[in-house]
């Protein structure tokens, strides 16, 4: 579904992913953590094209996102190319960035009616399935601000799916909620997973990770160190630099 082949990407002269390379298959929850500042958040947005890259390519369902080779140089498609590819990939961010103007039921359709051309009517039928699928059909005509960082957070999940999206990255989307706001989201993601989505997460929820994860990938300085089922990256990592990472983490926990 997602094929990542020996990515470069430099800010500056900040070499921020080193050789990354990662395969994703269809249905698969792959979970990414590791220091902050390694380059996890980078990952994800170049998966997305929100960020270039300057080498390697990232193909979803077997298509180059946003650059194409052309006698060995890589060039960028078609806005219109883009935009569509961009569409099968969902993203939710650690902030919500719903529209604090427009109510929920406006903040998910305005995606998809204005760039898929879909039927309004369509659409929100879709918007108030995908509700009930996170638990807030009741808050259809509700504003953000009235909503708590929990249920925002899953207003922007639906957001996401109603762009019908192949795939789903999850930018520590927890990370900005207060602690007994956490479950009711990471409640939404374990169904997801459990429907069948293939998902990349980058989260600090070991235990979400441990219970949901077919493999998780540790990031260290823009680089994959180590991958693995949960288990093993859990309770024996071969890398030194991944212990290092989990003894800061979990004593938290
Ligand atoms: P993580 O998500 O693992 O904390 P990031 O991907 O946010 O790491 O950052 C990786 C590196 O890239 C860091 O050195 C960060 O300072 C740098 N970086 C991230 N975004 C930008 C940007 N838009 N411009 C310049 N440097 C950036
Ligand atoms: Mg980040």
């Amino acid at each position: 579904m997602i094929k990542i082949d020996r990515v470069n990407k430099y800010f500056g002269d900040n070499h921020v992913l080193k050789d990354v390379s990662l395969n994703v298959q269809q249905g698969e929850v792959v979970v990414i953590i590791g220091p902050s500042g390694s380059g996890k958040s980078t990952l994800l947005r170049c998966i997305n094209y929100l960020e270039q890259i300057q080498e390697g390519q990232i193909e979803i369902e077997g298509r180059p996102i946003g650059l194409i080779s052309k006698n060995g140089k890589l060039i960028e498609m078609p806005q219109s190319e883009i935009n569509e590819m961009r569409a099968q990939v969902g993203m939710v961010f650690q902030g919500f960035n719903l529209f604090p103007h427009c109510n929920v039921e406006e903040n998910i359709l305005m995606a998809p009616v204005t760039l898929n051309r879909v039927n309004k009517q369509e659409a929100t039928e879709l918007a108030h399935e995908l509700l009930q699928k996170v638990g807030l059909l009741d808050k259809v005509k509700a504003y953000p601000d009235n909503l708590s960082g929990g249920q925002k957070q899953r207003v922007a999940i639906a957001r996401a799916l109603a762009m019908k999206p192949k795939v789903m990255l999850f930018d520590e989307p927890t990370s900005a909620l207060d602690p007994e706001l956490v479950g009711e989201v990471l409640a939404v993601m374990k169904n997801l997973a459990e429907e069948g989505m293939t998902m990349v997460v980058v989260t600090h929820e070991m235990s979400f990770a441990r219970e949901v994860a077919n493999r998780v990938l540790v990031m260290d300085d823009g680089r994959l160190i180590e991958e693995g089922p949960p288990e093993k990256i859990f309770s024996h990592p071969d890398n030194p630099r991944t212990r290092t990472f989990l003894s800061k983490v979990l004593h938290c926990e």
